[in-house]
């Protein structure tokens, strides 16, 4: 069932990592807690061992030795997630960002310190390739500029879209041709595989932070990267080594959360779609942000690489950042918090927030807030983001801009 790429996507969310069960007499995976496993004897285990630190699956009938070289349970939501995207396998780790981390590790030990990013992206990645903690070194650049900025230690490019959190949209397979042979790295947490499968149109690896979306119910922190067969041993080497591994709990309802997954992207997006459509006229807005919309998706990729424009709105209020403050105040349905993907509508300044670390020139404007649309009624979210609107109408940034506050 789920190396069959005939089935449809729905087909694959809800069967996916599900071989063998059957066999086993069981409805639904069991969790495997065990942080070792019994060997056969010295000489297997130490086949084992080796063969599993080295980046591989275990072979038939061969203990998996220990928790942080392989666990069956986080296997099959790997595996199910693989299917989704499209990719050879997958290799979950602790967080987005752990999932990040090994990436750009697997990079520079091998020897390519240099990393393109493509801005705008997650604060979080921008931090990390800003500060060139694991040792590589970033040229920030767009797409143009990408072909330019490759040198003999260019081992990586990464690329987000659409982009947390205003949304500008790649054209992955302009950026594959951009590239070379370079490979590419593709932030998928906003689109996930049911809108966008970027290995598709040639990423190397595919990148969610599997606390949003997939998970979607907001209890459950993990992150996963989609890949070719090469990558996933590297990114498996680099978990078994360095330890950044989810807990089989957090695997077990990742694999739950991807069988919804389907249902609740088409769900939030038909809202999102909605909500962004019928507040564009608010006098207390700048600007709706949503690739749905007239005019936002100028490469035309919606329909071309992507098959919905998301969950995700944002807005850009008229009057900067005393509105944003004004309209996140006045918010009651909708909870004021971070992250995004959930089945709850939340609300968040990214410039004050998740994109603090992201220098002042990168950083999105002071008058934006992001919304990360759920599973309510639409007409109950609309009257609270309407009466919140009301509420940051008329208020006006005096002094500084907020990109100002939030530099000093
Ligand atoms: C949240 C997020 C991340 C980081 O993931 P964590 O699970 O928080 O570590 C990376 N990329 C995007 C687009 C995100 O929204």
């Amino acid at each position: 069932m789920t190396s069959s790429r005939s089935a449809r996507l729905e087909t694959i969310a809800v069967h996916g990592g599900m071989d063998g069960l059957i066999e086993a007499g069981l409805h639904v995976p069991s969790i495997d807690f065990s942080t070792t496993n019994p060997l056969s004897d010295i000489e297997g285990g130490g086949d084992s061992y080796e063969h599993l630190t080295g980046g591989g699956a275990p072979r038939e009938g061969q203990s998996s030795v220990y928790q942080r070289l392989w666990n069956p349970g986080i296997a099959r939501f790997e595996e199910s997630l693989a299917a989704l995207e499209g990719t050879d396998g997958a290799v979950s780790f602790s967080s987005g960002m752990a999932a990040l981390a090994a990436a750009i590790i697997a990079t520079v030990s091998a020897g390519k310190p240099h990393i393109i990013g493509l801005r705008p992206a997650y604060g979080g990645t921008d931090h990390l390739l800003s500060t060139g903690l694991l040792g590589s070194k970033v040229t920030w650049t767009d797409i143009d500029g990408v072909a330019a900025a490759i040198t003999s230690e260019t081992g990586l490019i990464v690329a987000e879209s659409p982009a947390n959190p205003t949304l500008e949209l790649i054209d992955i397979s302009a950026l594959v041709a951009a590239a070379r042979d370079i490979p590419i790295l593709v932030d998928n947490t906003f689109a996930t595989p049911v809108l966008q499968r970027p290995a598709d149109h040639g990423a190397a690896m595919v990148l969610h932070s599997a606390t949003k979306y997939l998970g979607g119910h907001g209890d459950v922190m993990g992150g996963v990267i989609a890949a070719t067969e090469e990558w996933v041993a590297r990114l498996r080497q680099v978990r078994v080594i360095t330890g950044a591994l989810l807990h089989p709990m957090a695997g077990y309802l990742l694999h739950r959360g991807l069988r919804t997954l389907p249902v609740r992207i088409y769900a939030q997006q038909a809202t999102a779609r909605e909500i962004a459509s019928r507040v564009v006229e608010h006098p207390a807005l700048a600007k709706v942000i949503y690739p749905g919309l007239p005019g936002q998706d100028p490469m035309g990729l919606l329909g071309r690489q992507m098959d919905g424009p998301g969950a995700i709105v944002a807005f850009e209020l008229a009057g900067g950042y005393e509105a944003a403050a004004a309209f996140t105040h006045a918010c009651k349905l909708l909870t004021h918090a971070v992250s995004l993907g959930g089945v709850d509508t939340l609300v968040q300044h990214p410039a004050s927030l998740t994109h603090r670390p992201v220098e002042p020139s990168a950083r999105p404007g002071a008058g934006v807030v992001r919304i990360s649309v759920g599973l309510e009624h639409v007409e109950d979210l609309l009257a609270d983001i309407t009466q919140a609107l009301d509420a940051a109408k008329g208020v006006v940034t005096k002094s500084m801009t907020g990109t100002d506050l939030l530099s000093v």
